[in-house]
């Protein structure tokens, strides 16, 4: 069969092979294997990069749930992106989140969708601090995390403006700070403009999100908040993510 695909990671294989990891819109997360693929340039043509959008032909192996990869059709890409370390850091740390939360050869195709769109915008365009958040939240909701801002998990109650939150990365959300004494674990203060811009965020149309202006600390609080999220979710940690604070691109 031919699936869209964008590929993650690419990795030799013996003397002549590939191995490939891609996302298949239809068949979810499959690894591959491009014979003699780094012998016969021709054949795969440098379609098989990381983040690359190609059409790929594949079929299932026998001895294992990998598949051949027998030919590849290239759609875009993305040179912009992969141009730049920047955007190239902050792709690999949504495709590791889609990696690691969504289970192997499970279709999801809007999540697929939403990457394949992710990668059209920054190839295109800059999106600020706001966006970017606002992306990766909406993007752990379609992975079934989703953070909630609108109500306290524990009172039930929404956010008043001017109401002094934490982030609590156990219950995935903002609470209330009075009823952030119920729950021991660590959490990460969220003040009311942080808590209101990123709700007004998450509220608006995507054409609009980056009109909204977020200061340094809002900024801080959210990046924080969510990254103390996904490592929770995960239990350990998040090599992309480690790597973007590790040199200073958060
Ligand atoms: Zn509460």
């Amino acid at each position: 069969m031919t699936t869209r695909s964008i590929i993650m990671k690419k990795m030799d294989r013996g003397e002549a092979d590939e191995t490939v990891i891609f996302l298949s819109r239809e068949r979810g997360w499959l690894t591959g294997i491009a014979k003699n693929s780094r012998k016969s340039r021709v054949r795969f043509g440098g379609h098989l990069e990381p983040f690359c959008l190609v059409d790929l032909a594949v079929r299932s192996r026998k001895k294992d749930n990998m598949v051949w990869i027998d030919e590849s059709h290239m759609f875009q890409g993305f040179l912009r992106i992969r141009g730049n370390m920047k955007s190239l850091a902050r792709v690999s740390y949504f495709f590791e989140l889609a990696y690691v939360f969504l289970p192997e050869a499970l279709p999801d195709p809007n999540v697929f969708d939403f990457l394949k769109n992710f990668l059209e915008t920054l190839d295109s365009s800059n999106p600020g601090s706001i966006e970017l958040l606002v992306s990766e939240i909406h993007l752990l909701g379609l992975l079934g995390f989703q953070p909630s801002f609108n109500c306290c998990p524990f009172c039930g109650q929404g956010f008043a403006s001017n109401t002094e939150a934490y982030f609590s990365p156990l219950f995935g959300g903002a609470v209330h700070k009075e009823c952030a004494e119920y729950e021991p674990s660590p959490h990460i203060n969220m003040s009311p403009a942080t808590l209101a811009a990123l709700r007004h965020g998450l509220n608006s149309d995507s054409r609009l999100v980056g009109r909204i202006k977020l200061s340094r600390s809002a900024e801080q609080e959210i990046r924080e908040s969510l990254s103390a999220f996904v490592r929770c979710l995960r239990g350990e940690d998040i090599k992309s993510l480690r790597f973007m604070e590790s040199v200073g691109y958060l």
